[in-house]
């Protein structure tokens, strides 16, 4: 029937777009629905709405050794699919870039070289630890117009990338249409309820209802409040962490992150060249705690309620989670960047002169258009933030709620809900074809498939 299909996916970011190519390429499932209610790589994926950061977990100081292996295995999905897409104008989606992690002050000093001794760069050789002087020859302005008694350091290296995941989303779709499968892909349409019937789920949009017999909601924070819907999710809250860019002239020719503490789930501020746009640098993303599920959506703030669940636990949970000093701190210097004009003065000295000393108040602009939301889940048992991807499963359905390092990710991702779905509709996955595609060996297979479930 023509409203009938073995797999639906909601949600066209760089999530739900790696998992139509996954399932297109590597496996026999033949009938496969995408619904996205905007454009193709818009959300949070979109280039300005995000930090373009491939996450490897070499300069990711709040990363532990587990995190950071998983991070590097996962991002390296993406350059050996980006390597064979290399005809598919991959140019301006990813990009080598330098990059490194900056230490400003003794405690950051120290900590920068308490992390990266010998065990930690046996982990990723072409990773140094640089002084001032060497910072200078590779990030000028991350020395100019800084005091000589400030103590700085940083952990180098040359083997960065950049990613737009917005165009990596529209490369995805683009590569599930060559195999010639019963793909279909509907823009502009809103999923707003969810049913099973039977041994099936029925999606209904705005325009019109679709049948489907496995589901993944690939839809942010959005994904979170359908799985509470169907009764699932109920040990888990969630934060929507908006973030926002400022620019300036360029400055930058890398990425010069900071050290962040280990525990917190997002990365401090840091400044980036642009993959889109070589004449800027940008700076942040800013940390701020919202009432919406999507950027500026004032609208979301209901289903942003009914994700939250304001029962005893989510309170706990966040009265636990903003004692932490650290969070305080974060969520304290932010909430006074977002005071008109006096906001952008701290965030100035606070942030962006900690990197590049010499900027000026006129210097840096505040980018309207851009900034997206990081669905950070709350373990309401554990009363803390969850650090990353978190999904849930139920039965033939599944829920991804995607924060950084998401989008670095978004392929081993893939690769699970693939693993469900084909387990669940009793069809093949082509593991040879994506052994030869995709992994060196078993065992990093093996570190792909490792189960880190929710
Ligand atoms: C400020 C910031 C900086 C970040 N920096 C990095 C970084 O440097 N590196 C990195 O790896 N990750 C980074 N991330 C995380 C990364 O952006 C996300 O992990 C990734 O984009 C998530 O992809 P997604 O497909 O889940 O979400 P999205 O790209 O947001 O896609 C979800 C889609 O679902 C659609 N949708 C929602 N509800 C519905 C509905 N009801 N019906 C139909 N469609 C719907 C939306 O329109 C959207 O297109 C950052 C995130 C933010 C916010």
């Amino acid at each position: 029937m023509e409203n009938e299909y073995e797999v639906i996916i909601i949600g066209g970011g760089v999530i739900g777009t790696s998992l139509l190519y996954m399932l297109s390429e590597f496996t026999d499932i033949d009938n496969i629905l995408l619904i996205e209610k905007n454009g193709i790589g818009n959300g949070s994926s979109g280039s300005w709405n995000n930090s373009q950061t491939l996450h490897v977990g070499d300069i990711e100081t709040n990363y532990n050794t587990d995190k950071i292996i998983e991070t590097r295995t996962a991002s390296h999905l993406i350059l050996k699919y980006t390597k064979q897409i290399k005809k598919q104008n991959s140019g301006d989606l990813i990009k080598p870039v330098q990059k490194m992690v900056l230490g400003v002050g003794s405690e950051e000093v120290d900590e920068i070289i308490k992390r990266y001794d010998d065990k930690f760069i046996s982990l990723f050789p072409k990773i140094k630890v640089i002084n001032a002087s060497e910072i200078l020859k590779v990030e000028p302005y991350v020395i100019k117009g800084r005091s000589k008694d400030e103590k700085i350091i940083a952990a180098y290296s040359e083997d960065g990338h950049m990613v737009n995941f917005g165009m990596l989303a529209s490369s995805f779709v683009k590569s599930s249409f060559k195999n010639k499968k019963r793909i279909k892909v509907i823009l502009k349409e809103e999923t707003i309820d969810v049913e099973r019937k039977n041994n099936k789920y029925v999606i209904k949009t705005d325009k019109s209802s679709y049948n489907g017999r496995f589901i993944v909601f690939a839809a942010g924070g959005y994904s979170l409040y359908f799985a509470k819907k169907l009764g699932y999710g109920k040990e888990l809250s969630m934060l929507s962490v908006g973030g926002n860019f400022y620019y300036s002239k360029n400055v930058i020719k890398g990425k010069v992150y900071r050290v962040q503490k280990g525990g917190i789930p997002f990365a401090a501020v840091h400044a980036d060249v642009d993959i889109a746009d070589k004449k800027i640098t940008r700076y942040g993303p800013t940390v701020n705690i919202v009432p919406f599920l999507e950027h500026s959506n004032i609208m979301s703030t209901y289903k942003y309620i009914k994700a939250l669940g304001l029962d005893k636990e989510t309170v706990e949970s966040l009265i636990n989670i903003t004692e932490d000093k650290d969070i305080q701190h974060i969520i304290e210097k932010n909430l006074i960047y977002s005071i008109p004009d006096l906001g952008k003065y701290y965030f100035l000295k606070e942030e962006v002169n900690k990197i590049v000393p010499s900027l000026k108040y006129n210097d840096i602009k505040f980018y309207k258009k851009g900034g997206g939301i990081r669905p950070q889940i709350i373990d309401k048992k554990m009363r803390r933030l969850i650090l990353g991807v978190v999904d849930l499963r139920g039965d033939g359905i599944e829920f991804s709620m995607a924060p950084s390092p998401g989008a670095s990710s978004c392929l081993k991702e893939a690769l699970k809900y693939t693993l469900s779905a084909t387990e669940y509709l009793d069809k093949k996955f082509y593991k040879e074809k994506f052994m030869q595609l995709f992994c060196d060996n078993e065992a990093e297979y093996k570190l792909l498939i490792k189960k880190q479930r929710h």
